[in-house]
């Protein structure tokens, strides 16, 4: 079963990943960027959000009106260029809780070393949208996805700005039941595991420590 990938097209995202990619948008800019464009990946990322009629008084009248049904979105961050995302998921859904899974690349493998963890405990009560910016071999996802099936969250979907090919392969191949959004799908990995032609690496650039 191949799982389902969205690409969200629309020309403000486009356009702002544009930018972030540029080589000369400085770290304030490419740290806002993020944010932005976060805020309308989280947008669709939350679309099928359930609602539930709730009588309430306008000026002029009761009224029954759609609201969010339930605090029950759990926003978890690959530390450390998730927190990047996180930002801009948060001033959508301020009543999201948050977790961290602190994972690297093991440079020589690149494969997924998991450093740090701390994630509400109702986590089988909630939909958690995985945040990472790149989706590259795929690893740190599968490896975070695992710790959150692990811990019996009650679905599962991953977004991030730009995903590889390999990337969505590995993460769709071990769990083709988590959705992947995506504001763009690029050519493949070097050979040190950074996405071509990407936009360099996200933690460095959010934070500026290169
Ligand atoms: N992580 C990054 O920050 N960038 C890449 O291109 C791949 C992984």
């Amino acid at each position: 079963m191949p799982g389902i990938v969205t690409v969200v097209d629309h020309p403000l995202v486009q356009h702002k990943l544009s930018l972030m990619r540029r080589s000369d948008t400085s770290t304030s800019k490419f740290r806002d960027l993020m944010r932005e464009i976060s805020l309308l990946l989280g947008y669709e990322a939350t679309r099928d959000l359930a609602l539930e009629e709730t009588l309430i008084e306008t000026p002029l009248e009761p009224a029954r009106v759609p609201l969010l049904a339930g605090k029950k979105l759990c926003l978890v961050s690959i530390l450390r260029a998730g927190n990047g995302i996180l930002d801009g998921m948060l001033d959508l859904v301020p009543a999201a809780r948050v977790g961290h899974i602190g994972i690297y690349r093991e440079p020589s493998t690149l494969q997924a070393v998991e450093y740090y963890l701390k994630l509400p405990d109702d986590l089988s009560e909630r939909d958690v949208i995985l945040l990472d910016p790149m989706l590259a071999t795929g690893n740190s996802a599968v490896a975070a996805i695992s710790r959150l099936v692990e811990l019996r969250a009650r679905s599962i979907r991953f977004v991030c700005l730009v995903a590889a090919p390999e990337g969505i392969e590995n993460l769709h191949r071990v769990f083709p039941e988590v959705a992947i959004l995506t504001a763009a799908i690029d050519r493949g990995l070097n050979d040190h595991g950074y996405i071509l032609p990407g936009l360099g690496d996200a933690g460095d650039r959010l934070f500026g420590t290169k």
